[in-house]
């Protein structure tokens, strides 16, 4: 820091700022979580210097004889904890390990079979927005209005009726366990491909707390952020027969030099997720999302699918006669960060909302348990359910005492 408080004290003061902002608040957010200091430490390192262009072996520069080592410790142990025959670990970013795979199997205008961005899909899922859904065209599945869950038999349907080339599952604010095995068949119905993004849940997937895609589905696709625990970025799994067309696809169909800083974060950080301790994390991961959601809906708030099976969950604000965006602005204030988000045939805006997701992945890592969720419960309906001063210090307060007790880098 000494460097960086010399040359350039603005953005020193501004990174300062947000280290404080996150001891000092409760993330919530259900994508984000905090990395350990090993992982943080390969992110900063020497490895930012080198340019890798290609794979371990086979490059197109000089001097990457110690980035191969890498490289390859990370495949090796990508593999070995999903159980995948192959793993690039070069993607940057979850959005562009789908990309990737979009591009290793498909031509543009094929048509695609995803979940719908306005209820739980990503935007990479064929969101007209996105690149996926500009160059390829993407049919939607959602849940069903009455109890938020999806329907395999509308997913059959609709797969029967568009006859896709492949078929995405996986999602970024879907409480309730996905079935691999049941989608893989649709697949097999009309003769499709499979890919599966567990971004969300990869950290469940790797510890046996959600079941694995690895053996229904030809990709699989993660960010190496959320439930992972790792660096910023991307990670793609895939069957032995698509091997080279996946790591055509990435380099140098979608990116130049890989991130090699990066790249040994993720290494490291799949090493953490293979201790015995990191299984008991996610299954407290688990633990608190189900504490937290029955305490909430105790209180009063609706979940949307009535409660959550993962690490999160979608509240649905409209009995509170609040919308997301105004939540996530109020729970803000009072040291809560979550995120506004649509819920399932939501009347609002996406920039307004009726709903906030909420997730226990980095609460957890900060050592929370389930007392520490009743108390969070307990914060969010006095900040939620009244508006006055009183309220928001009583919630404010709770806050306070809870990142005192379970401080910041001093557990993971
Ligand atoms: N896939 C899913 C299911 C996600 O939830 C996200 C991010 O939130 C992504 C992909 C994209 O990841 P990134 O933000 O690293 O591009």
């Amino acid at each position: 820091w000494q460097h960086l408080h010399q040359i350039d004290p603005q953005l020193a003061e501004a990174i300062e700022r947000e280290e404080t902002r996150q001891k000092k608040n409760i993330e919530l957010i259900a994508s984000e979580n905090f990395v350990s200091p090993a992982v943080m430490e390969a992110t900063g390192t020497v490895l930012t210097n080198k340019y890798a262009e290609g794979y371990p072996g086979k490059r197109y520069y000089g001097g990457c004889e110690h980035v191969d080592v890498i490289e390859s410790i990370a495949i090796e142990r990508a593999k070995t904890l999903f159980g995948a025959d192959h793993a690039n670990v070069q993607p940057h970013s979850g959005a562009n390990a789908n990309l990737g795979v979009y591009f290793a199997c498909l031509n543009p205008g094929d048509t695609v079979l995803g979940m719908n961005l306005a209820h739980g899909g990503h935007l990479t899922h064929g969101s007209p927005v996105n690149l996926s859904g500009k160059y390829y065209n993407f049919v939607s599945y959602g849940v069903e209005e009455h109890n938020g869950m999806i329907n395999y038999e509308e997913v059959a349907r609709l797969a029967r009726e568009s006859r896709p080339k492949l078929i995405v599952a996986g999602a970024s604010a879907y409480p309730r366990t996905l079935d691999f095995e049941r989608f893989k068949a649709i697949a097999d119905e009309v003769d499709a491909l499979f890919m599966v993004d567990m971004a969300h849940i990869a950290g469940l997937v790797a510890t046996g707390q959600h079941p694995s895609p690895i053996p229904y589905a030809d990709f699989v696709t993660t960010t190496t952020h959320k439930t992972l625990r790792g660096p910023r970025g991307g990670l793609i799994l895939c069957k032995e027969e698509w091997k080279a067309k996946i790591d055509k696809a990435i380099f140098p169909g979608l990116q130049g030099g890989p991130l090699m800083h990066i790249i040994a974060a993720k290494a490291v950080a799949f090493l953490e997720a293979m201790d015995p301790s990191f299984r008991e994390y996610q299954q407290q991961i688990i633990k608190n999302a189900s504490t937290l959601a029955n305490s909430l809906t105790e209180r009063g708030f609706n979940l949307v699918s009535g409660g959550t099976d993962n690490h999160l969950m979608l509240l649905d604000l409209r009995n509170k006669d609040l919308t997301g965006k105004e939540a996530e602005h109020r729970l803000d204030s009072v040291g809560i960060t979550v995120n506004k988000n649509a819920i399932p045939f939501d009347p609002q805006s996406p920039f307004v909302t009726s709903g906030i997701r909420i997730g226990t992945p980095a609460a957890t890592s900060r050592g929370m348990n389930e007392e520490a969720m009743v108390k969070i419960a307990e914060a969010i309906d006095h900040c939620l359910s009244d508006s006055n001063e009183a309220s928001q210090q009583k919630a404010q307060d709770i806050v306070n005492e809870l990142c005192q007790k379970f401080p910041l880098y001093e557990t993971i």
